[in-house]
């Protein structure tokens, strides 16, 4: 196995994962097996504790990890289906440490950061990657060169670089840097300084990138190019130019316009070819040629952070290629339609997404949401929280159930419609102790879901501890609501619908996660394609 290394320099945020992922989409357009790791330097063991509008969205995979969207990113330029081990975090490796320190593994030993942690570090990258069949990992560590966390990381791949022929022979790895070439004054001249910065600080700790990858608001020039070959010892070939695209689908043809991934093969000696890379090509020229336009409102609470919902606008970019239509997403908060009716704030819009969330502020707002779409026949995607939401509307003003309510909410509602899993009755702890990952759902044979993904049985991912309260279900049914999906056991609804209108859907998983170029999550598409109908007639 050959292992590309992604460090960073100078500012976070550079976009160095989706860089790194298109990259790994060449390889895969090369027909090599590629898999990923990102490493985040932070100490909690996982994502799932994290606030998403400080560090964006939780993904989560197959096996129940919940981790740095960055994984999402990969999982879908490259297409695979990644594990929690494919994340790695200080947390988990003082935590492996820590335990083998109390099992007396190290018995005798002073325990240090090197050798114990960094070969941790080693052995947790070799053991998430080895598994794949993969010929080509990409392991990158989140964070900039130069930050205290990032140290042990930096200090690990450096021993595997030297570990897999030292910096002059035959080499299976190699080093990517990211950095920024910022432009200033009115003329905006690109400056090289900060490049030069960041990978003399990475020389420094013995690590000579191979390739620089130029993160510019343009394309980077050929004579700064040349600067920076020289100042930073790689070959002008190596300096690739990584401006802001209009989509970061268009970014493996950009790359390999620039012959990067070649440069990478012949490095590491593995075979060269061309890429097919048309399915790819068309997914994104159909993007970029929409026919029909419409606008989706995305009702949550970090609104002001797009990446807290990245998923869900990667799957509909996803949908937009496939629909031949550019969706725009508009973020609203929910709390404001609690202030101003939601009439107000989504009659405008053309669809509208409530989506996953905890706790209770903005509820009523998104529950208002949920009301509204339901009322108007505005087509209506609602995701674990947004489904959730549905349920308790339908209760309130359908059935007439004023209080009705999620336990989460209001612990002492006369009609708790949603309330805690059985099996969280017992949970206190926090990390990684909700239902999570993938589950099989039984879809309802000629339910619009059932014909949106062609199936009756699907798998989908899962992030919650409430759910729709079993023992209420009849009286919920008793109407235009139906639960067309369910687990395998039939005891938990899965999906909700509505019988008349033209897209009212709730699910209890989140089809986002899935979401891949060329293969939409079907409950998105389904939501576009009715506002597409709606706008525009039978298309
Ligand atoms: N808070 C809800 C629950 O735990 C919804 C979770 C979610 O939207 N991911 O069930």
């Amino acid at each position: 196995m050959k292992y590309i290394f992604v460090t960073g320099g100078v500012i976070s945020g550079l976009g160095k994962g989706t860089t790194a992922a298109a990259l790994g989409r060449l390889f895969v357009a090369r027909g090599l097996k590629v898999t990923a790791v990102k490493i985040d330097p932070y100490l909690n063991i996982d994502a799932g504790t994290m606030n998403p509008f400080e560090h964006g969205e939780v993904f989560v995979m197959d096996d129940g990890g919940e981790v740095d969207l960055d994984l999402g990113t990969y999982e879908r330029f490259l297409d695979v289906s990644l594990s929690k081990e494919h994340n790695i975090t200080t947390g988990k490796i003082y935590q492996s440490v820590i335990d083998k320190e109390r099992g007396g593994v190290y018995l005798g030993k002073t325990v240090q950061i090197i050798p114990h942690v960094t070969n941790e570090i080693k052995r947790k990258i070799v053991t998430a990657v080895e598994s794949s069949g993969a010929d080509v990992a990409i392991i990158e560590l989140g964070g900039t060169v130069g930050d205290i966390e990032s140290m042990p990381f930096l200090e690990s791949v450096r021993q595997m670089s030297m570990e897999m022929g030292g910096r002059n022979g035959h080499r299976d790895c190699l080093f990517m840097h990211t950095t920024l070439v910022p432009e200033v004054g009115s003329v905006g001249e690109q400056k090289t300084k900060p490049t030069q910065h960041s990978v003399r600080e990475l020389r420094a700790i013995g690590i000579d990138p191979d390739i620089i990858i130029a993160r510019a608001e343009r394309d980077i020039e050929q004579d700064i190019k040349k600067k920076i070959s020289l100042f930073c010892n790689v070959p002008v070939d190596a300096v690739i130019s990584a401006p802001n695209l209009p989509s970061i689908y268009g970014l493996p043809m950009w790359l390999e316009e620039q012959h990067v991934a070649d440069y990478i093969l012949r490095k590491l000696g593995l075979p060269l070819g061309k890429p097919e890379l048309s399915k790819w090509e068309a997914f994104y020229s159909r993007l970029e040629h929409p026919k029909y336009f419409v606008d989706v409102a995305i009702v949550g609470k970090y609104t002001e952070l797009a990446d807290a919902y990245i998923s869900h606008i990667e799957a509909f970019h996803h949908v937009g290629a496939e629909t031949e239509c550019r969706v725009n997403t508009k973020f609203i908060e929910s709390e404001d339609i609690e202030l101003k009716g939601a009439e107000k704030l989504l009659s405008a819009s053309d669809a509208i997404l409530v989506p996953g969330g905890f706790g209770s502020r903005g509820i009523e707002g998104k529950i208002g949401a949920a009301g509204y779409a339901r009322e108007s026949n505005k087509p209506y995607l609602g995701i674990c929280l947004g489904f959730q939401c549905a349920v308790i509307d339908y209760a309130r003003n359908v059935l007439g159930w004023e209080r009705a309510n999620s336990t989460e909410f209001d612990p002492g509602t006369p009609h708790p419609v949603i309330d805690l899993l059985p099996e969280q009755r017992s949970v206190s702890e926090k990390g990684g102790t909700m239902r999570l990952g993938a589950h099989r759902v039984l879809l309802e044979q000629g339910s619009k879901v059932a014909s949106l993904y062609a199936s009756t049985e699907i798998s989908e991912r899962h992030r919650h501890r409430y759910e729709v309260n079993p023992e209420l279900i009849s009286d919920l049914t008793s109407g235009r609501l139906h639960f067309t999906g369910r687990s395998e056991d039939g005891r938990r609804m899965e999906v909700a619908e509505l019988q008349s209108g033209d897209y009212f859907v709730g699910s209890q998983f989140h089809p986002e996660f899935k979401s891949r170029p060329g293969r939409p999550s079907p409950l998105h598409l389904g939501l576009i394609r009715a506002a597409i109908r709606q706008k525009y007639g039978s298309v």
